[in-house]
């Protein structure tokens, strides 16, 4: 490894335990129960080449690391995007509650939360 080159700190990370239980929690914005105890702390959120999305998270428990893969957009929560987009209004993301705000990065419009690209940013 180079002097001063940055360490890769969330390479470790284990896939999370019932992870379609604890998706409808972070779609919820509930606390995340850690299967170590205690709870899982985001850490960081990502987009996938794909579409789909990734978090990471650390267990204050345990200081584990583990990750969930979030689904990409379906074809319906694309369509419902792009009609409030039409419609000349703000998206939300289709799959957080309280609504959560879909921010430009580059071309597309993504979920902070999820790292889902659920459209395209208007020409
Ligand atoms: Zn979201």
């Amino acid at each position: 490894m180079r002097p001063g080159a940055p360490a890769e700190p969330l390479g470790d990370a284990l896939p999370l335990p019932d992870e379609k239980t604890q998706l409808k929690r972070w779609y919820a914005t509930a606390q995340i129960p850690s299967p170590m105890g205690g709870f899982l702390e985001p850490l960081r959120v990502r987009s996938e080449d794909d579409g789909s999305g990734m978090v990471i998270f650390e267990c204050s428990a345990s200081a584990m690391r583990f990750e969930m893969t979030i689904p990409a957009a379906t074809r319906g929560e694309k369509k419902a995007v792009k009609d409030h987009q039409d419609a000349g209004e703000d998206p939300n993301c289709p799959r957080h509650h309280p609504l959560q705000r879909l921010n430009r990065v580059g071309p597309y419009l993504v979920c902070p939360m999820c790292g889902v690209r659920y459209g395209k940013v208007l020409a």
